[in-house]
């Protein structure tokens, strides 16, 4: 073999000795991952204020696209306005846009508030449903609001809820694999038990807004540092959103 050739083949070994295999994510993994967030996150929660079951659906559909912190300064006085469903579902489309006008798309959500407020009124007498197929059969109301809603005012785990940011931290972590969040959510599904479902994605977001920032991850005092299996993790990056 000439010099060269050998010198390459030197350094592709090394190259190949170098890269760290990927670890396997099985359930047990997965549980230290979240024990280590819980206790990293204890006050982790639904960032959104609401009193009630329709209070959350009405905030969780005016979140789509916009901060909580933004829907949590509209809601005060949208739920003033319209207590129930029964008095959203008679809202006068122009009335209510202003109301929500800060949190964006707020032509669309106004029809997804007044129709699904309908629904409710006409299919659920008025009472937000305690299942998943019922929520999203209602309008504006996918898996993702359905599992907020089920989990946080009845406790009822019918699924993960994946955001932004459970997509993202849950793909770095090697939770799952995948950008759509209907696979990641299925994937989630079948690693974690059941009854940590709820606590998967209120963790995953604050992990994702406090340390795993989507464009400065914090690694270097992140908790799962060692269990995470991203590549471009990095010991040294201090950075972080808050
Ligand atoms: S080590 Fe870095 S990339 Fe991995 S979860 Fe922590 S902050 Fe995110």
């Amino acid at each position: 073999m000439k010099p060269k050739a050998r010198a390459r083949r030197r350094a592709g070994d090394r190259t190949r000795r170098l890269k760290t295999p990927p670890t396997k994510m099985t359930s047990a993994r997965a549980n230290r991952v979240l024990d280590i967030l819980e206790a990293a996150h204890p006050d982790a929660t639904c960032a959104l204020h609401y009193r009630t079951p329709w209070e959350l659906l009405a905030a969780t559909i005016l979140s789509a696209q916009c901060t909580d912190e933004r829907v949590n300064k509209v809601t005060p006085a949208l739920f003033e306005r319209y207590p129930t469903p029964a008095e959203m579902a008679r809202a006068v489309p122009a009335e209510l846009q202003d109301i929500i006008r800060s949190t964006g798309f707020f032509n669309a959500k106004a029809k997804s508030l007044i129709g699904c407020a309908t629904g409710l009124v006409e299919a659920h007498g008025g009472d937000v449903p305690q299942s998943l197929d019922a929520l999203v059969k209602l309008p504006g109301v996918g898996r993702k609001t359905a599992s907020v809603v089920l989990g946080h005012t009845y406790g009822i785990a019918e699924g993960i809820a994946v955001d932004t940011h459970v997509l993202r931290v849950a793909n770095r972590i090697g939770l799952a694999r995948g950008e759509e969040a209907g696979k990641v959510e299925e994937q989630l599904m079948k690693l974690i038990p059941r009854e940590r479902w709820i606590r998967t994605t209120d963790l995953l977001i604050f992990h994702g807004r406090r340390i795993c920032d989507a464009r400065r991850p914090a690694c270097g005092r992140c908790p799962v540092f060692a269990l995470c299996a991203w590549e471009s993790k990095q010991a040294w990056a201090a950075t972080g959103t808050s």
